[in-house]
């Protein structure tokens, strides 16, 4: 080493090793900086009154039993407390997106100047990133993860430069199902002068700590979570992201108003009063994960099952569009992701209820 304030991420860095983020004026677009976020009727009125006639609803109300003939609370304060309650984090903490998929395209457009900036993704990982990255026009840098499904830290500082403004890690990663490293996570975060998104839709599921815990120690932390895996409500979209109160600031601006909608933030609230049903269900889903582990290693199409932290499986098989077919044809559908780098061979397999998984076994066990 010679030079202390250097590290295998070089001068970008920044001039102090021990915080390096370039903090959020350096990040965003100066168009984001300086806008003027749109003022709702509900931002503009905030208190009770009896006589609403300035949101140009109907005030009749619905042609529904149940009433949605008002806008819905355009920061979500209701979902937001009882969320605050079972992570532990305030409230200013925690942005809502329609999915988490509306949060990541929101931090694109928030720190992305399109044509300009670029975004560093770990593939094999979650699609949207790329997506979104595309549709936002951001340079995508790819640094494929080890053969282990872990971050080439080096490969990843090479990568870097100075329009780099995102890093997205999945943890437990979709498609293969493992947890990254932690501490190689954290060398990002204290290294990298730009945001890391760790995206842990999965986290319920896993043996890892979330990384929300580290929320006060980095400032250039957002964490993804979602109602949509382990909670079950992947049809109400409702997607949390944890950041700085800065970083949610900035979210909320960019956000379409009302991008929850009332029904969603009524069932989200109900749903979130049954964690012990959720938690019953997350033991048995890896009570049942394991089963299936078992199992299929005893099917000689079966080449390899990678270690999973989450609710699902990536299978290493023979013929892998073969399999998806045959289990078609038997109305089962799994996830072919032969196609992708470091997957080949490999099928998706989603843990299912005993009575699914039992039939997903019977079926492959009949095959040739
Ligand atoms: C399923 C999934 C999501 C969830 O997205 P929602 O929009 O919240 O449904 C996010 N990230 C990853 C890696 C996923 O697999």
């Amino acid at each position: 080493m010679e030079n202390n304030n250097k590290n295998i991420f070089g001068f970008y860095s920044g001039p102090n090793a021990n915080s390096p983020f370039r903090g959020l004026g350096g990040l965003l677009r100066n168009n984001i900086k300086n806008l003027v976020p749109y003022s709702s009727a509900r931002d503009e009125f905030k208190g009770e009154a009896s006589v609403y006639l300035d949101a140009n609803e109907n005030a009749f109300g619905s042609p529904l039993d149940t009433q949605y003939n008002r806008y819905p609370d355009p920061m979500q304060y209701k979902v937001k407390k009882r969320i605050s309650e079972i992570k532990g984090v305030p409230p200013r903490n925690i942005f809502l997106g329609n999915g988490s998929d509306e949060a990541i395209d929101v931090i694109f457009r928030a720190f992305c100047n399109p044509g300009v900036d670029n975004v560093i993704l770990v593939p094999p990982t979650y699609g949207m990133y790329e997506v979104s990255a595309n549709i936002n026009d951001i340079a995508i840098r790819r640094v494929s993860l080890t053969a282990d499904f872990q971050l080439n830290l080096e490969g990843i500082a090479e990568a870097i430069d100075e329009h780099t403004k995102l890093i997205f890690i999945c943890s437990p990663n979709n498609p293969t199902g493992n947890s990254i490293n932690r501490e190689d996570v954290e060398t990002l975060l204290a290294n990298f002068s730009g945001l890391v998104i760790v995206d842990e839709a999965y986290i319920n599921f896993s043996r890892q700590k979330s990384f929300i815990q580290e929320l006060t120690e980095y400032a250039n932390l957002v964490v993804l979570q979602t109602l949509s895996k382990a909670w079950g409500l992947a049809g109400l979209r409702v997607g949390m992201a944890f950041a700085s109160e800065e970083i949610i600031e900035v979210l909320n601006k960019v956000k379409p108003p009302y991008n929850i909608n009332e029904a969603s933030q009524q069932l989200a609230l109900e749903a979130l009063a049954n964690v012990d049903q959720v938690n019953g269900w997350i033991r048995e889903t890896l009570a049942q994960r394991d089963k299936l582990v078992l199992e299929l290693k005893n099917l000689d199409f079966v080449l390899d099952i990678y270690p999973s932290d989450a609710n699902f499986i990536l299978v290493k098989t023979t013929a892998p569009k073969e399999i998806y077919n045959f289990l078609v044809q038997k109305g089962i559908i799994v996830r072919d992701r032969s196609k992708i780098d470091l997957c080949e061979g490999c099928l998706r397999i989603t843990v299912g209820t005993p009575a699914e998984n039992e039939l997903l076994l019977k079926n492959l066990q009949n095959y040739k």
